[in-house]
């Protein structure tokens, strides 16, 4: 049975892998952590006031409910790392070596997710291989990239069990997203709903890659339960459940709200970040070496976010 201390868990990720690692390995065996308190999670299962720039606070919480595990998820994502690249530094680079250091001094297994904003304008946008050119321009790219090469030396030097995966853009409804590039995607559903119309900062034709957050989810829990001898990349594995563009979810929601209309009104800075990532990136290698698998297309991701978002707006 693990024992895992989550990072950043108030997160879009971090609310909804919280619950299921509770529902996996017992509430009392999964501890939340974030920089922000919420009262709501509090009565769920255990939760601490850590902020990953101090490493000690980080040790002595690891230390304190006997963890084996971390999962860290404390980050500035893509757009706001953009607008306070100093601060996506600290908290995106600090805040990793803290972690993963902690992992080394008490033996830890250790997760952290990179991005298809690891990839930059020079890699090939279709198809785009698990190991290829990696020249990011974004601040968040450059953490992310950083980052992999970070786990995969303490794993070389150190023997520490770092896992990661490049995530694409993250869909759900639990936690609104946290200032990524992708947002959009999520956005539109609660436009959909709410107005029947939406605005997107993306503009019509850019298809970045998507998954839905049950997916991502089943995606960390088999990787981290892996053969470790079966993984050759072990930082970070390329996954994606499909390609679209703003013009494909409209097309998609139509089909259940036939009055709904999408426009464009195109924010320039996260426009330029979507045109240096890749259209369609290649997860086959995550697939052979784990059996990475998605239940959710786009059709079966719409059908649940819009019946989900219905039933919460009453
Ligand atoms: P999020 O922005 O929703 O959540 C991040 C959490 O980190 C927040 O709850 C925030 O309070 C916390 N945090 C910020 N600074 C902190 C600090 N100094 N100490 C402790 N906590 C701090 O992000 P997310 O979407 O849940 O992403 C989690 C990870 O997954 C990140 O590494 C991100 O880069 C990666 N990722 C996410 C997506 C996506 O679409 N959501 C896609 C690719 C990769």
């Amino acid at each position: 049975m693990k024992r895992i201390l989550v990072t950043g868990a108030l997160g879009q990720i971090g609310t909804e892998l919280v619950n299921k690692l509770r529902d996996v390995y017992g509430t009392l065996n999964v501890i939340a952590t974030d920089i922000r308190a919420d009262d709501a999670v509090k009565e769920k299962g255990p939760i601490e006031l850590v902020d990953v720039t101090d490493g000690s606070a980080i040790f002595q919480c690891a230390v304190k409910y006997r963890v084996d595990t971390i999962i860290h998820l404390a980050s500035i994502l893509s757009a706001k790392a953009e607008t306070a690249p100093r601060l996506a530094w600290d908290v995106n680079m600090v805040g990793l070596i803290n972690a993963i250091e902690v992992a080394r001094e008490l033996d830890l297994q250790f997760f952290t997710p990179s991005s298809i904003g690891a990839f930059g304008p020079s890699t090939p946008k279709n198809n785009t291989p698990q190991v290829t050119l990696q020249r990011p321009t974004t601040m968040y790219g450059i953490s992310k990239v950083a980052g992999e090469l970070l786990c995969d030396y303490y794993f070389k030097r150190f023997g520490v069990d770092t896992r990661g995966l490049r995530f694409p853009g993250l869909i759900s409804y639990l936690a609104p997203p946290g200032g990524g590039t992708t947002d959009y995607a999520v956005e539109i559903y609660y436009h959909a709903v709410k107005n029947k119309t939406y605005k997107s900062y993306i503009a019509e034709g850019t298809a970045m890659d998507m998954m839905y957050m049950p997916d991502a989810l089943n995606a960390i829990i088999t990787l981290m339960e892996a053969n470790p001898e079966k993984l050759v990349h072990r930082n970070a594995y390329n996954v994606s459940s499909f390609s679209a563009a703003p013009e494909d979810f409209a097309r998609v929601i139509k089909k259940h709200i036939p009055a709904f209309t999408l426009d464009y009104q195109v924010d320039p800075i996260r426009q330029s970040i979507a045109d240096s990532w890749p259209n369609v990136i290649d997860c086959s290698e995550a697939v052979s070496d784990w059996k990475f698998r998605v239940e959710y297309d786009l059709e079966k991701l719409s059908k649940d976010m819009l019946a989900k978002i219905k039933r919460d707006l009453g």
